[in-house]
């Protein structure tokens, strides 16, 4: 009986912790990137969302709530990176793909949300796995069972046979037993691999376009997908409600891409006004990664990565620098991902100081990673915004990165859908 009793006990404390509210004194808000900062508030957490919104700090003490003091921080929403491979760390060796069960992937990706959470990322969007682990990984950070962001998952990417993305680098047997089993010849095989990752529970489809800088395959950077698979891939996604990735350097690759309607365009190295027009016309969102291209310059002459890698790296290496000012200035919209996995997780804060490197404004380049990037996704009402009805994904900085953008890069406290993470 006593056992029952202390049993049921620890049933409503739990209950109670969970639903306790907790109340967040700020001194200076962020609400919105666009609309800038505004001075000290108080916000009200409830179940994971964000309850109220008041200006202010006083008469929050009398409350049964949890107290949270960020009086001497900027409080801000937190941060979405659109394009990381949290199943992996950067490497090189392509033939651990021949080695690693792809449930590694799920430890790896423990880490790896952890990390990218601390780093003040609430919302990432995972940009290919290897098979399911990254939807394990989703369910995971969900459910609270690991500490991490909010995880919207591609799973395998969608490749052509011997393109970036299926396996390559292998003698023919090894390659066709490696495979993901989601490469596709034809507008009909094609929209078919597209239902199956949405049957295996994909929140969005990943291609590779183009040819890719970091596989084995040596057939340069251009579109690699007929036009008419693109468009039944697009269409096919569309049908399921699904958006559609597309990983592309080579201008004639992003132009077609744009045009077949697929919905964002990964890297985008190579783009110039013809494809920057399509995209453009289509309102197709360039995620620029310029943190992937600085991570492989930092690699590069090591002996981490094959001749026909390394090769490809310093053929990109200075168009990286500029390319994504030239996006910018052509007028295509601009929305926040690294490629986290390429280099470091954690890192990934450091893009937003490439960004002005290249010509956006602090004040745009932290919309692209807030506002921006949840309306990439389709989750403009629920997450990129400091507002009542949003999820409670919030952090906290010391100074002003609507000046200084580098402030973000060391982020003093997180919270994820109403949990803290520490
Ligand atoms: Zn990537």
């Amino acid at each position: 009986m006593v056992r029952l009793f202390a049993f049921l006990c620890s049933i409503a404390l739990s209950t109670a912790a969970v639903a306790q509210d907790k109340v967040i004194l700020v001194g200076n808000l962020i609400t919105d990137a666009d609309t800038g900062s505004s001075g000290p508030a108080t916000i009200l957490v409830r179940d994971g969302k964000i309850i109220s919104v008041s200006a202010g700090t006083r008469g929050a003490a009398d409350t049964d709530a949890e107290v949270i003091d960020l009086s001497d921080k900027t409080v801000l929403p937190g941060l979405i990176d659109l394009h990381v491979h949290l199943t992996g760390d950067p490497g090189g060796d392509f033939w651990k793909e021949a080695t690693e069960p792809s449930e590694w992937g799920v430890v790896v990706g423990a880490k790896n949300a952890l990390l990218t959470a601390k780093a003040g990322f609430t919302t990432v969007r995972e940009a290919g796995s290897s098979q399911y682990s990254a939807f394990s990984l989703r369910r995971g950070t969900a459910e609270g069972k690991i500490p991490g962001p909010r995880i919207v998952a591609a799973g395998p990417a969608l490749a052509i046979v011997g393109g970036h993305g299926d396996t390559t680098g292998f003698t023919e047997d090894i390659n066709e037993h490696l495979a993901s089993g989601y490469s596709c010849t034809g507008a009909v095989e094609c929209a078919e691999k597209v239902r199956k990752a949405s049957r295996a529970g994909a929140d969005i489809i990943k291609i590779t376009a183009t040819g890719g800088v970091l596989s084995q395959q040596g057939r340069g950077l251009e579109a690699h997908f007929t036009d008419v698979e693109m468009k039944s891939i697009a269409d096919t996604a569309h049908s399921l409600g699904l958006k559609v990735m597309a990983h592309a350097h080579g201008a004639r690759g992003i132009e077609a891409a744009a045009r077949a309607g697929i919905d964002t365009i990964e890297h985008g190295t190579y783009l110039d006004k013809q494809a920057a027009d399509a995209m453009k016309a289509n309102g197709t969102v360039l995620i620029p990664t310029l943190m992937a291209f600085q991570g492989i310059s930092e690699r590069l002459g090591k002996g981490i990565y094959t001749p026909i890698v390394e090769n490809k790296v310093r053929a990109v290496a200075e168009t990286a620098k500029v390319f994504m000012g030239r996006a910018y200035r052509w007028g295509v919209p601009i929305a926040f991902g690294t490629d986290a996995g390429v280099f470091d997780h954690g890192r990934n804060a450091e893009e937003l100081g490439l960004m002005v490197g290249q010509g956006m404004k602090p004040q745009e380049a932290l919309a692209s990673a807030t506002t921006g990037a949840a309306k990439a996704l389709g989750m403009e009402d629920q997450i990129g915004r400091v507002a009542a009805g949003y999820s409670a994904d919030l952090i906290a900085v010391s100074g002003n990165p609507l000046e200084d953008v580098t402030i973000l890069e060391s982020v003093d406290w997180v919270m994820v859908r109403g949990r803290i993470i520490d």
